[in-house]
């Protein structure tokens, strides 16, 4: 049940199915100079729009906008602060919540660890603020490269790498404009740099050389199977 293709009588009629939903939030952000910038919001939304496939569950409208602290100066990222980012979250809840929605999935495509960590202290607030509400808060990269052992041959592959390249060729193929090499960026332990494309040139970090269309397959299937795993979880109620 896509939120935005809804009408207002089929939202009403799917509160009957379910009272969970799942928001997908992405990032606009440089993607090495072969992915678009909308690759993680795009990775975000298509694992829900599968998931609903499976079973009954809201996809709220996915955001395009995260906290990109390392690649704030390669060119086309769009950076929201994390103030911004926790308001959002913690309003879009809210407004779920006066709808009848009682569990809430955060699940983002972007997994910077500010901008995970921005969605995380806003899912603590949320349970303080109703006693009767579920959320989960979860990077579906993080999803991605624990399922996907044994498909992806790149050690440590993050950022624009195998696992996306690999996933983006499945999903939207016309938008992966040839590859990249391979790439780690190399920042200095600790230090806040200010020239931050003279550690990280390319904004690669991983392998993209070895992607493909088949890994991406299995891979999303894969984040799928867990995410529909977790959703069982949170709807059952034990935590
Ligand atoms: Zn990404």
């Amino acid at each position: 049940m896509i939120i935005e293709e809804m009408t207002m009588n089929e939202f009403a009629a799917g509160l009957e199915r379910t009272r969970t939903v799942l928001i997908p939030f992405g990032a606009t952000e440089e993607h090495g100079p072969h992915l678009p910038l909308a690759t993680d919001t795009l990775h975000a939304a298509a694992v829900g729009r599968r998931l609903s496939e499976r079973r009954p569950i809201f996809i709220a409208p996915p955001v395009p906008y995260g906290v990109c602290r390392s690649t704030a100066d390669h060119p086309g990222t769009l950076s929201i602060s994390t103030a911004t980012l926790r308001a959002l979250a913690i309003d879009i809840v809210a407004a779920l919540y006066r709808q009848g929605l009682r569990n809430f999935i955060l699940l983002t495509g972007h997994a910077g660890g500010t901008h995970t960590s921005t969605l995380v202290d806003a899912g603590e607030e949320l349970l303080q603020c109703y006693d009767d509400v579920r959320v989960a808060v979860l990077t579906e990269y993080m999803l991605a490269a624990q399922e996907g052992r044994g498909i992806i041959e790149t050690p440590d592959d993050s950022h624009a790498g195998e696992i996306e390249t690999s996933r983006m060729l499945h999903m939207h193929p016309q938008l992966v404009k040839g590859s990249a090499e391979r790439e780690y960026p190399d920042f200095p332990v600790g230090i806040l740099v200010r020239d931050k494309r003279r550690y990280w040139p390319n904004g690669v970090w991983g392998d993209p050389t070895l992607a493909t269309a088949e890994k991406g397959a299995r891979l999303e299937e894969a984040v799928v199977d867990a995410l529909e795993r977790l959703v069982d979880r949170l709807e059952e109620g034990e935590d």
